[in-house]
């Protein structure tokens, strides 16, 4: 037997929560984003459970490829386009979609010798001041690509900074609608936060990305609740040993924790070497023989260290859930300070996954 660290990767979810983007957006195209290998789940293993998708969007261009060699003939949208004119040819040959933020871009695609024109994402920066042409630009930028033959269809694209507040899109769709005056075309603004809580934004094509791993764009599982959603992945080891501490004892590095009473801890076979948050501080939740229970003590690369208050019955071999279907990604995150997107995008390596339908 190795080490029992395993990831479970419920493909059944991923298909749950796509119907859900579908419900809240019945009238989008979606672009299920599954850039960063799909958010740590691995590109490869989940594409297919989101093939009823109608396209997919990410930035990689080896991802892109592999999509393409594993069978995919829908969309793919390059969602910061191409990063080097060099890579224009692949785009050609794999008829990926491409977003275009700036100048060198235009030109570039202007210049480039292609088989069939490309369809573009026209970027505009809406006010989160990343990527994009400003407002004021948008006009001449458009009439410019209109009049590029190896441009194809032209769709508006931009991105929101502030989605998961209630009046967060207010000023960037002011902004939108000002600039695109008189531009008739389809557009793409919503990420998942604007597809779940902003209909306005819908447009013709949604772009969610983390709803659809089953976590919340506020980083707050509370706010997705009771949206149907499903995670898709589940961390889970096992105690591997037991230390009953008496009063003032301490546990781990740095002897951050320290007993008040006498109290039975278990050690659990997962760190930050697998992707564990360290900065986990003392009661973050934890699920060891389905009972809910908590952190204590400095996270190491390959263990943590449990309270077994609550289950008096576990021992070594009992199963724990760092996160998935009871402890919600999103919680461990918020309490070390951080956001599901990163827990999930900083899974190990070294951690096995296997995945169920
Ligand atoms: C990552 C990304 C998304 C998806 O964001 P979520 O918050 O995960 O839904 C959508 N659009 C763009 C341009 C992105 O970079």
């Amino acid at each position: 037997m190795s080490r029992p660290i395993v990831a479970t990767l419920k493909l059944s979810a991923l298909r749950n929560n796509l119907q859900v983007v579908r419900q809240a957006a019945p009238h989008s195209r979606v672009w299920s984003v599954v850039k960063a290998n799909a958010y740590g789940h691995g590109l490869e293993r989940i594409w297919s459970s989101l093939g009823e998708t109608d396209g997919f969007a990410m930035l990689n261009l080896e991802e892109a490829i592999l999509l393409r060699e594993r069978g995919w003939k829908g969309p793919i949208l390059m969602l910061e386009g191409f990063f080097h004119a060099d890579e224009l040819p692949l785009f050609d040959q794999y008829r990926l979609t491409t977003s275009l933020h700036s100048n060198w871009q235009v030109k570039a695609l202007a210049n480039a010798k292609l088989k069939a024109p490309l369809d573009v994402y026209l970027k505009m920066n809406s006010g989160m001041n990343r990527l994009g042409f400003s407002p004021e630009r948008v006009h001449s930028i458009w009439q410019q690509l209109r009049a590029i033959a190896n441009v194809g269809q032209l769709t508006l694209m931009a991105h929101f900074a502030d989605a998961e507040q209630p009046d967060g899109i207010t000023e960037p769709m002011k902004r939108i609608e000002q600039a695109t005056e008189g531009i008739d075309c389809p557009r793409s603004l919503s990420n998942s936060a604007a597809t779940l809580w902003h209909p306005e934004a819908h447009f013709d094509w949604v772009r969610p990305g983390i709803v659809l791993y089953g976590a919340s764009p506020t980083g707050q599982w509370c706010d997705v609740a009771t949206s149907g959603l499903q995670p898709v992945m589940s961390l889970q080891s096992e105690i591997i040993g037991v230390q009953n501490l008496k009063s003032g004892d301490t546990v781990g590095y740095g002897s951050r924790y320290r007993a008040q009473v006498e109290q039975r801890i278990g050690i659990v076979a997962c760190g930050y070497a697998d992707g564990y948050p360290r900065h986990a501080p003392d009661g973050t939740p934890v699920r060891v023989n389905g009972v809910l229970t908590h952190t204590v003590g400095a996270i190491s690369m390959d263990m943590m260290t449990v309270d077994l208050t609550p289950c008096p019955q576990a021992g070594i071999g009992s199963p724990v859930e760092l996160w998935g279907n009871e402890v919600k990604i999103d919680d461990v995150a918020h309490a070390a300070g951080t956001i599901g997107y990163e827990l999930m995008c900083a899974l190990a390596p070294r951690v096995p996954v296997v995945t169920q339908s």
